[in-house]
């Protein structure tokens, strides 16, 4: 009799070192490879992923076809798509790359249940991570809430060797499987405002390799100062497809260790290396938080912050949304973020400080933001960025220490082209008070074409108000330590 087995597709969009994908394809004579777009939470998709989504899944499709196969495109609940599917099909396994989010592991564990009670394998598989969560635990047996251990206790225990090539061929079954387009999960935006995504952007297997490829060319040897320069853009820029992992961890912890090889310890190559390694281990502690604490994307981890007392004022969220505070370093950031889906981790810190000291506003009202416009958005990554820069959450910096967006903008874009770039009304002023628009002399403003609050805004809030307002309001909480 021969063997039918299914492979589930979720954010694994990639044929290299896929281990569900090596598995099935090696115990089955027949697979047949699967999407189920599956109506999530309140987490679900925002419209920047969408598009990655719709780009993955076009790419993704035809290189399974290259290797013989389709992928079969459904809508719907993930358990009550494959259990009529598996007798459908007489498909006796069924395989997947685990999920470690709370909505992921919920449904899996169900269909897994299910599947079993039917008589069907389930293999499942680690692809995403170089450890999985509950493999790395502190001696008393508990979660990680601090980076360094946890990184110390994990990044020695690494060791790739070698990774899974593609398949060199796909069976599928003999029957004909009814299957949506991809076109059919209306993942692009109705309006067309994706242009300048489409600009920098090539969502896929392949363009996640050759990113790669030119980042170690590149860039890796100048990371450990590049990368905090977001004028250059010295960074991998790999975080959307690792996201949807059309690239996998292991992949780039092997190919960055191989550019390396005969690099002394002490070499700049090998000291931006570990820097670059220990970024991924940030994902890795990222994913191992939610893992452990899976109400954090909604709820601090630090329960004090729960009664912090957060304004409202939606007219300065549009503001600090649409690039529009006054302080030019942030305004860069969110328009770098609207126009392209991406933005520089230090300016990231940056903006989000902004929001949640300067303008005293929730940081969930900046990481529903992120989560909708980055095409990076990812739920472990984005809660622990948005929880360290508010003050609430593992290893986060402290909510007392705020960033003052002038100096932010003189040490890390000191000739102001990052600004420049992004907010090019601002492109005339001279170097000295391009970071301080409001200080400048009216006839520097006048020859730079500058006219405040006509072509570019007054400060939203003045920075040493704003730090005391800060401080007080963290001070009101403070006694529920
Ligand atoms: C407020 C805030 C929100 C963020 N939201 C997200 C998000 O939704 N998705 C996301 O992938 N990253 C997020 N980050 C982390 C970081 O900003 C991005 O991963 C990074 O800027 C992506 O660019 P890169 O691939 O060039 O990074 P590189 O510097 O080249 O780093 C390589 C990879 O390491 C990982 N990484 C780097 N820094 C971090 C970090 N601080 N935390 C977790 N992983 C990290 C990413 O996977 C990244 O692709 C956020 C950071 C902050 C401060």
């Amino acid at each position: 009799m021969k063997t039918v087995g299914i492979v589930c597709f979720r954010n694994d969009l990639r044929l290299a070192d896929n281990l569900a994908l090596a598995a099935a394809v090696q115990d089955c004579d027949f697979v047949l490879p699967i999407f189920i777009w599956e109506a999530k939470d309140s987490w679900a998709e925002g419209g920047a992923s969408r598009w990655w989504l719709h780009h993955s899944l076009c790419e993704f499709s035809r290189s399974l076809k290259e290797l013989g196969a389709k992928l079969i495109i459904a809508k719907g609940n993930f358990k009550s798509t494959l259990l009529p599917l598996t007798s459908e099909l007489k498909a006796t396994r069924v395989y997947w790359n685990r999920r470690y989010d709370p909505f992921g592991r919920r449904e899996d564990a169900e269909a897994e249940k299910a599947l079993q009670a039917t008589g069907v394998l389930v293999k499942s598989f680690n692809s995403s991570l170089l450890h999985e969560p509950h493999l790395v635990l502190t001696k008393s047996g508990g979660p990680f809430k601090v980076f360094t251990p946890f990184w110390n206790n994990c990044s020695t225990r690494i060791d790739i060797e070698d990774i899974k090539r593609p398949p060199r061929s796909i069976t599928p079954p003999e029957a004909a499987i009814a299957s949506l387009s991809v076109g059919d999960l209306a993942l692009e935006p109705k309006i067309d405002w994706a242009s300048g995504i489409r600009a920098v952007w090539s969502p896929g297997e392949k363009g996640a390799s050759e990113q790669l490829e030119v980042f170690i060319d590149e860039m890796l040897e100048h990371y450990q100062y590049g990368r905090d320069i977001p004028s250059t853009d010295q960074v991998s820029r790999l975080s959307p497809h690792l996201h949807f992992g059309e690239i996998g961890p292991r992949q780039v912890w092997l190919a960055i260790n191989k550019a390396c090889v005969g690099a002394s310890k002490s070499s700049e190559l090998r000291k931006s290396a570990d820097i670059y390694l220990k970024e991924i281990g940030w994902r890795e502690f990222a994913h191992h938080v939610l893992f452990h604490f899976s109400d954090t994307a909604d709820t601090p981890l630090h329960a004090k912050f729960k009664s912090f007392p957060w304004r409202k004022d939606d007219m300065q969220l549009k503001a600090w949304q649409k690039g529009q505070t006054g302080y030019p370093i942030v305004d860069a950031g969110m328009r770098q973020l609207w126009q392209t889906g991406w933005m520089h981790n230090r300016v990231r810190m940056i903006v989000a400080s902004f929001l949640t000291k300067h303008l005293l506003i929730s940081w969930h009202e900046g990481s529903r933001w992120f989560w909708d416009t980055l095409v990076d958005a990812d739920l472990a990554n984005n809660t622990l960025g948005w929880q360290w820069a508010s003050g609430c959450g593992a290893d986060a910096a402290p909510y007392f220490r705020i960033f003052n967006p002038e100096l932010q903008g003189e040490k890390f874009d000191p000739d102001g082209t990052y600004v420049r770039r992004w907010c090019p009304e601002l492109n005339k002023l001279p170097s000295k008070w391009i970071h301080k628009p409001w200080k400048a002399p009216k006839d520097v403003l006048e020859s730079a074409g500058v006219e405040l609050a006509v072509n570019y805004p007054e400060p939203l809030v003045d920075h040493a108000f704003a730090r005391v307002r800060a401080l007080a309001a963290l001070d009101s909480i403070k006694s529920r330590d």
